[in-house]
């Protein structure tokens, strides 16, 4: 690896993959890093060592992103995996971990295509063994064909009605699926609906996986209002309220799933202005029409930039490769709007459907901010929303205050489970509005780090280190 390069890619899913494949096409020197053995990100994730071997399970949206990893491997790419980022400097420094080792490089551009995480879903107990996230769940469906039988998905959006429909297709069973989106949420979303008509393709699967699982025979059970699990030392049951009572299921596995929002610790970390969206109801770094953040030669693309899904991801990334590739004076403007074109067109049509499904997917505010005081908001350290509101009515004005507070959001995760969370309750309790409230301030590390591999960092690049080749 070369202490220098012209332009690093941070994360290898579409977005990423696509960016520095662009980039490398156009002579760049390219490094891609990510922290996963394979590229692929979450839509793709493990595609190139699949041995699942009904790949009806998976769908040909999975299997159709060989393309782009094959255009990946082809290229000059120079690809780094199993490598964490935990550092971006407004330098453009970047502090990468792997194999036990610390490293510190530079690149006259850095694009940030970090992707997303699963919003969080605080219920009460939802730290239970056997309470984790349907992402989660798909995560070991396509890492190792692990699934847990008799699981309740609960939630909204499209990847918890996917994650069922993959169960499904594998012949997994189903105990139920709680489905909590607003009753509401149709007819607001019936603004929207012309404009994503133009994507019928995209909104016929979405109802075919619906109505599929609806008639499978599984509970399928809507208008949830609140629910709970419970169980000593694992799940036992997930009591929910609906029509007024409240029921209950005995089960031991339970998927939650509330929508997906920017993973934006990084492009935080590295001090990118990042702004409120209320359609998404996330923070999402401010980036220009080549997605240059607000740290001049740091980009921000994919879904971590905004949620607009994986083939929208693909052609942002490649829309940021040639914005930075123009900055580095690899390709003049005029070959940078030429070749921009036909993206910038496809990208249109891609992203027409998403007012639509922001507005039929907008999880309620009851499961953002949960009612009870004694719901567990920051899982690392054991903060409840309890004591997020005891705090504001002893004068905290925001998120990073909380922390002096409470510690929320300063154990390992860095805020990603629970700065969402807080911040809403914090806006409700002060009647004020997120964006007011702002967000929490995240510093590097932004991902665990040995304190021996920092350490190893301050030994002089000239004096033999036996820790790093
Ligand atoms: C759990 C989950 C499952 C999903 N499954 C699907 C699906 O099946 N189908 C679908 O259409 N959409 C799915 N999505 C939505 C997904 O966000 C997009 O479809 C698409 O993958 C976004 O592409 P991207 O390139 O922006 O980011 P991603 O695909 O998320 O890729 C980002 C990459 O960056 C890496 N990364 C992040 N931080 C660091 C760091 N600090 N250091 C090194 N590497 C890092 C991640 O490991 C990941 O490989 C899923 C989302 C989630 C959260």
């Amino acid at each position: 690896m070369k202490p220098n390069y012209d332009i690093a890619v941070i994360g290898a899913g579409p977005a990423g993959m696509a960016a520095a494949a662009t980039a490398a096409g156009q002579g760049a020197t390219v490094l891609l890093i990510d922290e996963q053995d394979t590229p692929g990100g979450q839509i793709y994730r493990s595609l190139s060592r699949q041995n699942l071997k009904d790949k009806a399970i998976l769908g040909p949206e999975y299997y159709a992103g060989h393309k782009l990893i094959a255009e990946l491997e082809t290229s000059r790419v120079e690809y780094c995996p199993g490598t964490t980022v935990w550092q971006v400097s407004e330098e453009r420094e970047i502090g990468i971990s792997g194999n036990g080792a610390a490293r510190l490089l530079t690149a006259d551009q850095i694009i940030i295509a970090t992707g997303a995480q699963e919003r969080p879903f605080p219920v009460l107990g939802w730290t239970l063994p056997g309470v984790m996230g349907a992402g989660a769940a798909q995560v070991l469906l396509k890492t190792g064909g692990v699934t847990l039988p008799d699981a309740v998905f609960v939630g909204t959006g499209p990847l918890l009605y996917l994650v069922a429909h993959q169960y499904l297709r594998a012949g997994i069973p189903i105990k139920a699926i709680l489905d909590t989106t607003p009753q509401g949420n149709t007819f607001r979303a019936l603004a929207h609906l012309p404009k994503a008509l133009a994507d019928l393709p995209s909104l016929i699967k979405g109802r075919r996986w619906i109505s599929q699982l609806r008639a499978s025979g599984i509970a399928f059970i809507k208008h949830v209002g609140d629910v709970r699990c419970v169980g000593e030392d694992t799940v036992e049951a997930i009591e929910y309220w609906q029509s007024g009572q409240w029921n209950r299921i005995e089960t031991q596995a339970v998927f939650l799933h509330q929508g997906v929002v920017p993973n934006v610790n990084l492009a935080m970390a590295a001090g990118c202005e990042h702004i409120w969206n209320n359609a998404q109801l996330c923070w999402h770094a401010k980036t220009d029409k080549w997605s240059q953040s607000s740290i001049p030669g740091i980009s921000v693309t994919g879904d971590g930039a905004g949620i607009n899904g994986a083939k929208s991801a693909e052609i942002s990334g490649r829309i940021a490769a040639l914005g930075a590739l123009h900055r580095c004076d690899l390709i003049d403007t005029a070959a940078r709007d030429r070749l921009a074109a036909p993206a910038r067109r496809a990208l249109a049509r891609e992203v027409r459907i998403r007012p639509f499904l922001d507005a039929l997917f907008r999880p309620s505010q009851n499961f953002r901010v949960p009612a009870n005081d004694q719901t567990i908001v920051c899982r690392c350290e054991e903060v409840t929303a309890g004591a997020i509101r005891e705090a504001v009515d002893l004068g905290c004005m925001g998120p990073n205050q909380l922390k002096s507070f409470t510690r929320c959001g300063m154990g390992p995760c860095q805020g990603r489970m629970c700065s969402l969370t807080a911040t809403e309750i914090i806006a409700q309790s002060r009647n004020e509005t997120v964006a007011n409230i702002g967000a929490m301030r995240l510093r590097p590390p932004v991902k665990p780090l040995l304190l021996g591999e920092l350490a190893d960092l301050a030994i002089p690049p000239d004096e033999p280190n036996p820790k790093v080749g």
